[in-house]
């Protein structure tokens, strides 16, 4: 496959445990086909505790969103489908291109750090809410 931004050759890559990604050297950009998102998001192996602490201020983000939504559309480099942007999740303020015919992933230089921090932070805000509702259970049979 060729990368959608400089058609330089995408090399594939191991990408931490088993998943296999398509990266260009040239742009730093990685091409996921359909799941892999989803399995990086259930092994996230790294320790993202510093970078959650560095996270850019929420303007920073947001600039950086309107930017890349007021980029060109970038073609599918696996079927040639022209693809949509989206905001990865609710309020990630991440956005990917998606391919809605081969259901792939295409994430610039930085994306998939930055999808990776926000995975690790929704699962600290999911863990720190349940320990605020079993706490609060706990109060209420004392
Ligand atoms: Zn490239
Ligand atoms: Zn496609």
């Amino acid at each position: 496959m060729d990368c959608p931004k400089d058609g330089a050759k995408l090399q594939t890559k191991a990408y931490e445990s088993d998943i296999e990604v398509d990266q260009c050297a040239e742009c730093g950009g990685m091409w996921l086909d359909e799941g892999e998102l989803e399995k990086i998001q259930k092994s996230t192996e790294h320790d993202y505790g510093d970078e959650l602490r560095e996270m850019p201020p929420f303007a920073t983000r947001a600039y950086e969103m309107a930017r890349q939504q007021a980029a060109a559309d970038l073609c599918c480099p696996k079927c040639g489908q022209e693809m949509t942007k989206k905001e990865y999740a609710y309020a990630s303020q991440i956005i990917v291109d998606t391919c809605l015919s081969c259901r792939g992933v295409w994430l610039d230089r930085g994306e998939i750090e930055a999808l990776e921090v926000f995975f690790e932070r929704s699962k600290s805000n999911a863990a720190e809410i349940r320990k605020g509702f079993f706490g609060s259970l706990l109060g209420f049979f004392r």
